[in-house]
């Protein structure tokens, strides 16, 4: 069975910023690269030809949306999510536990990574409206689908994403708030987050001696900790001395604090495994995560926004639903190479929003995916040729002016 694993190429000096290479069962993800997200195993309105010709390179779905609907038992029988949903390339899953969680005490609320202005009020939801409910052995949900009652183990969430068949499958773990105390964040992590961590790995090296026909599957270990740097360094002390094939880096963080969080995290990591970002969503996030040796992470929002309208530039982000493109016959990013680009005006582009036709997200999610991953292209080649503070400074000015 052919492990996966993580060659380093290029290393930006005086950084932990890096260029390389992860190799799956399913091919190889040149990094750092931008993972599209495809929770449901789609990436929402685009066929995967479209996600590939947009050069992403790999897909991440969600164990606990598959697990609920179509069931991960149906896709195990079509031969795995590649195959369930026609991507040849590598394949990511979430464990469920972020899902699962925002069920509990962030239902209905956000759980925000910005607390200015926000009390713990606004986050932390009433006991009777939580849908979820943690103890030390797992989480008790209720479907988002139809109410019943569901009960995710670490040993689960494994078997999940085992059945689902991903390249690189996510430790199960608890999620918490930036409104948490601090001695519920360690508590969290000691009992829950790092035990469930251990667990998730011997049940998936269990599962492949069960099953060595099977390609390999990775598990990453997640790092929580939120914005404490001695729960940080501690937790990736803790992973670095187990037998993971790559981290996750997740949970609570405030914007602001990213790049020092990540750093603290890859200081103590092994070199020679990959680190992927949980849910990143504005481009400075991504050079921040990149500088601090970030190697992949994945970002809903070139779909997400895409469907409300939203277009990427060099600027920074537009809508096209504004009245000044109604007659304006230039594409939406003037020399973009993207397929929307090279053959949509802004004007057809906002007459298909207003007049509600599907190929509007189409449209927008081609051209936004386009620009994400472009921009990560060219995070690598400035890693490469060194000139990554110089490209960042110049890209972001020019993005937030
Ligand atoms: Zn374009």
């Amino acid at each position: 069975m052919k492990k996966v694993s993580y060659e380093v190429k290029t290393r930006l000096s005086g950084t932990l910023a890096r260029t390389g290479v992860i190799h799956t069962p399913h091919g190889d993800i040149q990094t750092p690269a931008f993972i599209v997200v495809g929770t449901k195993a789609s990436v929402k309105s685009l066929t995967p030809e479209q996600v590939s010709s947009s050069g992403a390179q790999a897909v991440l779905a969600n164990g606990y949306h598959l697990y609920l609907q179509p069931g991960h038992e149906l896709i195990e029988k079509s031969g795995g999510l590649g195959k369930f949903m026609h991507w040849q390339g590598p394949t990511f899953t979430d464990s469920g536990g972020f899902q699962v969680l925002s069920l509990g005490s962030g239902f209905k609320k956000t759980l925000s990574m910005e607390i200015e202005g926000v009390s713990p009020d606004d986050v932390i939801a009433p006991r009777k409206e939580r849908q979820a409910w943690v103890d030390n052995d797992g989480v008790t949900f209720k479907s988002y689908l139809d109410g019943s009652m569901h009960r995710f183990t670490p040993e689960q969430s494994i078997q999940i994403q085992h059945g689902i068949g991903a390249d690189i499958c996510f430790a199960f773990d608890e999620l918490t708030s930036l409104m948490d105390s601090y001695t519920y964040q360690a508590e969290s992590m000691r009992v829950r987050t790092q035990p469930w961590a251990e667990r998730s790995l011997h049940e998936m090296q269990r599962l492949r001696k069960l099953h060595p026909e099977r390609p390999y599957q990775a598990v990453f270990g997640v790092l929580q900790g939120a914005n404490y740097e001695d729960l940080r360094r501690e937790t990736a002390q803790w992973m670095a001395d187990r037998e993971f094939d790559g981290y996750g880096i997740g949970g609570a963080i405030e914007k602001e604090r990213l790049g020092e969080i990540v750093q603290w995290c890859n200081e103590i990591l092994p070199e020679d495994r990959p680190k992927h970002m949980l849910g990143i969503s504005e481009p400075d996030d991504m050079f921040a995560a990149v500088e601090h040796g970030v190697d992949t992470f994945d970002c809903v929002s070139p779909t997400r926004v895409g469907r409300n309208g939203a277009f990427y530039t060099f600027e920074g982000r537009k809508n096209i639903r504004g009245n000044m493109y109604k007659e304006d016959f230039t594409p939406l990013l003037e020399g973009c190479q993207c397929y929307t680009c090279q053959n949509y005006t802004k004007a057809y582009i906002q007459h298909l929003f207003r007049a509600k036709e599907l190929l509007a997200n189409t449209l927008m999610s081609i051209h936004n995916e386009c620009f994400i991953v472009g921009l990560v292209d060219q995070l690598r080649a400035s890693i490469e040729d060194g000139t990554f503070y110089a490209f960042r400074d110049d890209w972001l000015a020019r993005y937030y002016q």
